[in-house]
């Protein structure tokens, strides 16, 4: 990454410097937001922004600038992607203040940062991934995107030592969502997935996936379902903005439906792919028409 964009201006990656007193620092306060970009388009820009001015909202951060402004950081750094393909991660925290003290002053300016790196967006036979399930220990306000994600962080070095790629967590038997995905199971032809109440963060891919299914005459039950459940699915998959739809095949050491990737996630990862912006079409001039 050779530049970034941090609170107006563009600085080189390496001479980015934020105060030790910044508040994303000393408490993790604050938010954060990832939007894939496919030849350059970003993805679902205004849901992803829809979320950041909720989520800023509900720690009571203002909105540090209006949405089109976030198109002209991406202008910015584009010299960071060679494909137009690239994954814009945003963060504001609260600002800097010392002393050091729970209670937040009033009167603090946000520190705003962004940073554009590259991405290749899943293509190709997708490989069905094993997953570990463990007991959701994250905060009763997932539906936050906060940087404070220490329950994530435990669980995907949980997942890594049993060497999968995710954890899938639940509260009492009941399926919430992985560190940084959400899930899916295929049951009778119907999608059924945890709904959006604050135990997960509705990701914009979920609400996408939904939003083709039913288009797409496939039913969606937004609800809670248990491991048992999950157990006894035909289809299980994930579902986040860099891993789009990821079939799942194994949950700890339980096979899900067959252990292929079932005929209702085939048909939604061909729809997610066709749905994408695509990458600008190179004329192709062949040799005698030159
Ligand atoms: N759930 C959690 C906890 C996440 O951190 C993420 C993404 O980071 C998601 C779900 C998926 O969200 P999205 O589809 O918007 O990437």
């Amino acid at each position: 990454m050779n530049k970034l964009w941090l609170n107006g201006q563009v600085v080189p990656a390496d001479q980015a410097k934020i105060s030790v007193f910044d508040r994303g620092f000393l408490f993790g306060d604050g938010i954060y937001e990832v939007v894939p970009l496919y030849a350059g388009k970003p993805f679902l820009f205004d849901d992803h922004m829809a979320r950041l001015e909720r989520s800023l909202q509900a720690i009571s951060i203002p909105m540090p600038m209006p949405r089109s402004q976030w198109l002209e950081v991406i202008d910015a750094l584009s010299d960071n992607l060679t494909d137009g393909n690239g994954v814009l991660y945003i963060q504001v925290t609260r600002g800097e203040e010392f002393p050091r003290s729970h209670l937040p002053g009033t009167d603090l300016t946000p520190t705003v940062m962004a940073t554009l790196t590259p991405f290749s967006p899943p293509s190709g036979e997708p490989i069905p991934a094993r997953v570990s399930l463990m007991e959701d220990n994250r905060w009763l306000r997932c539906d936050i995107k906060s940087i404070s994600l220490l329950g994530g962080i435990m669980g995907k070095l949980a997942a890594h030592q049993d060497g999968t790629a995710e954890p899938l967590l639940h509260r009492a038997g009941r399926v919430t969502e992985g560190a940084t995905c959400n899930y899916f199971i295929v049951q009778n032809n119907t999608l059924i997935t945890a709904p959006a109440d604050t135990l997960i963060l509705a990701g914009i891919t979920r609400d996408w996936v939904i939003k083709l299914a039913r288009d797409h005459g496939i039913p969606v039950e937004e609800r809670a379902f248990s491991v048992a459940e999950l157990y006894a699915a035909d289809e299980c998959f994930l579902t986040s903005s860099t891993r789009e739809i990821m079939p799942v095949s194994m949950v700890s050491e339980q096979t899900i439906g067959d252990g292929q990737i079932g005929p209702v996630t085939q048909q939604l990862i061909q729809l997610f792919r066709s749905s994408r912006p695509q990458a600008n079409h190179v004329k192709v001039v062949h040799e005698n028409q030159i």
